[in-house]
């Protein structure tokens, strides 16, 4: 069940560099009161393309009712994207509801089919395709993936639970009622979740324990503390902490059942080849296979492992003298890292360094003609909310689908209260050069950038369904471009430290891919992210655990900024002396956060060539 997937808390995501996106990658980034929905778009305006006008028209009709009747099957889903019309209701997982899905995915696909592609707009076209993919999707999930026999963290109503609570979208009084009502069938959705499991994988049966053990405050305390700052009468107030209660007590009862299943033949947590294809066709949307991005990380790794030995050798003397060289690569650039990692700011003034970094990333972009900046949608930025504390350093919150006015946020971590230890290894992490790569990433001209232009879109769908290796590789694609014009003179030392930051996105492909496909142990996982990466132990302990609770997600990164690359290239190709960067930047965007290669298709067309 699709709805299941979506949801998903998530304790143990310390994930840095976290933009906080649709519900498909959102699953992913959640921590038990981490709730900020994202991804913008507006309504369809009903434009049509001078070609085929009629069809687009009835196209972005049956869009509206495509998306109505898919929240309708999947309130969690809807009430995560910002429409509110069924956040009252929660749905049994059970195979009726199953089935329900099933069928729904099945009679799109037979309502897409009657329209001819080929009529519609470009817009329309991109739609299309998204949509097919997300039916394709849910009949797999069904059919083959079935995660809701072995994955125990896919139930889970906490993460709409604290959305409800903790977004300000209606008026209090009426969100509590909603929770009040939502909330009467806890106790028979985890009897039906206990009935549906089968051999569940340990690792994530593990995670739902953790994340149920740290959610359930969200109705078994913050429900009631919120409920006091209402004037709801007192005795339905008694009435709805009854409910609140009654359905803690099923959380914790879950949990209670996981921790006593006898499970002598767990699943094992590894997708396999065949389902790991199918997840990476579906979530990823690439033109190549994963087995081919898997290969082009690999060179990738190589090609940057050479030049990181070429800056080390040069940087050498300047900050170790005469002192002899490693005669070890990898051994030589760690050294330069490591020294390089001390220059960072005092954990009093992470926010601040923030703060003062943003104007100058937006000036050296306008100098640089780079990519035009709206300056009427500031990005604000502010202290992690409360309830987010202690999961990123910084992360990007953007408004929901249905909320594009809404404002975007760059939250950044106190560090208030760390041990010493802890926040000097955080800050060495996030280091002089590296904290500028993060904001490069997460605003400008990265995710917040991006997600402007995807805004004037004007493609519901788009946002709903938006892909995260075209947002995540857009913000490392913007990363190097800064680079490569000169933005912090393109020092020796910010372009290591930037490869360095790279070969986390490229190296978590090719993590991800060989855990999931060709077995690959913890050990040599760990020696993978310590050694040529040039991790710390602990940040690759956590990754670990990340890629043994999830899959192809952490494709996205290193696929979008390859293929975006490779239609750079091509699109140079095809403009020749007409070539701009802003010009490809900018249509790039244009066509909000959809898929590379249908982007692709559109940029390369015959009928979008320059005239001469
Ligand atoms: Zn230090
Ligand atoms: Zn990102």
């Amino acid at each position: 069940m699709i709805l299941f997937n979506f949801f998903r808390l998530n304790i143990l995501s310390l994930y840095l560099h976290t933009l906080i996106i649709n519900p498909v990658i959102k699953k992913l980034l959640y921590t038990a009161l981490l709730l900020t929905t994202i991804l913008i778009g507006c309504k369809k305006d009903g434009s049509v393309g001078p070609n085929g006008a009629k069809d687009d028209a009835a196209f972005t009709n049956y869009e509206n009712s495509f998306l109505e009747g898919l929240w309708k099957l999947n309130p969690d889903w809807a009430t995560s994207v910002g429409y509110h019309k069924y956040d009252s209701l929660l749905f049994v997982p059970d195979d009726k509801l199953r089935d329900k899905m099933t069928t729904y995915a099945k009679v799109q696909l037979d309502s897409l089919s009657r329209f001819d592609i080929a009529t519609l707009n470009d817009p329309n076209k991109i739609d299309y395709h998204l949509m097919q993919n997300q039916m394709e999707s849910i009949e797999w999930t069904n059919q083959s993936l079935r995660a809701d026999q072995w994955d125990p963290s896919s139930y889970n109503v906490i993460s709409t639970f604290a959305y409800i609570l903790n977004e300000h979208y209606e008026p209090l009084a009426k969100r509590l009622r909603n929770f009040y009502q939502k909330m009467a069938n806890i106790p028979a959705y985890y009897k039906e979740a206990e009935k549906q499991l089968k051999n569940p994988v340990t690792e994530l049966t593990d995670l739902a324990i953790e994340q149920h053990t740290g959610g359930v405050s969200v109705i078994e305390k913050d429900f009631g503390d919120s409920l006091k700052k209402t004037n709801i009468p007192a005795a339905e107030q008694k009435q709805m902490l009854e409910r609140a209660h009654t359905s803690a007590e099923a959380i914790k009862a879950y949990t209670e059942w996981l921790k006593a299943l006898k499970n002598d033949h767990p699943k094992s947590f590894r997708l396999g080849k065949e389902l790991y294809e199918d997840k990476f066709k579906f979530d990823i949307q690439s033109a190549s296979t994963a087995q081919q991005i898997y290969n082009a990380a690999i060179e990738r790794k190589k090609s940057i492992h050479h030049a990181m030995a070429q800056i080390s050798k040069k940087l050498w003397p300047k900050y170790f003298g005469s002192k002899a060289m490693p005669a070890d690569s990898l051994d030589l650039i760690a050294q330069v890292i490591d020294t390089l990692s001390s220059k960072h700011v005092a954990p009093g003034q992470f926010q601040s360094a923030i703060e003062n970094l943003l104007p100058k990333l937006t000036a050296f972009v306008s100098t640089k003609d780079l990519v035009a900046i709206d300056p009427a949608k500031p990005l604000v930025v502010r202290k992690e909310p409360g309830y987010m504390a202690g999961v990123a350093g910084a992360s990007m919150s953007s408004p929901g689908p249905y909320d594009k006015d809404g404002n975007s946020y760059f939250n950044v971590g106190s560090l208030n209260g760390w041990p010493a230890e802890k926040a000097e290894s955080y800050l060495r992490e996030y280091n002089q050069y590296t904290l500028q790569i993060l904001c490069i990433h997460e605003a400008i001209p990265g995710h917040y950038v991006q997600l402007v232009h995807a805004n004037q879109a004007p493609s519901l769908i788009k946002s709903i369904f938006g892909n995260s290796a075209m947002i995540e590789g857009w913000a490392v694609y913007s990363e190097e471009m800064m680079l490569d014009n000169g933005y912090d003179n393109d020092s020796p030392e910010i372009r290591l430290m930037w490869y360095k930051w790279h070969l986390r996105s490229v190296c978590n492909t090719i993590l991800d891919y060989s855990v999931h496909t060709q077995n690959m142990s913890k050990q040599d996982a760990l020696k993978l992210l310590t050694h040529e990466a040039f991790q710390q132990q602990a940040e690759a302990e956590g990754k670990w655990k990340r890629v043994s609770v999830t899959s192809v997600q952490l494709d996205s990164y290193f696929t979008g900024y390859k293929e975006i690359i490779d239609l750079r290239e091509a699109y140079k190709k095809k403009m020749g002396d007409k070539y701009k960067l802003k010009e490809f930047n900018e249509k790039f965007l244009s066509y909000g956060s959809a898929p590379v290669k249908f982007i692709r298709d559109a940029m390369l067309a015959k009928d979008n060539t320059p005239s001469h």
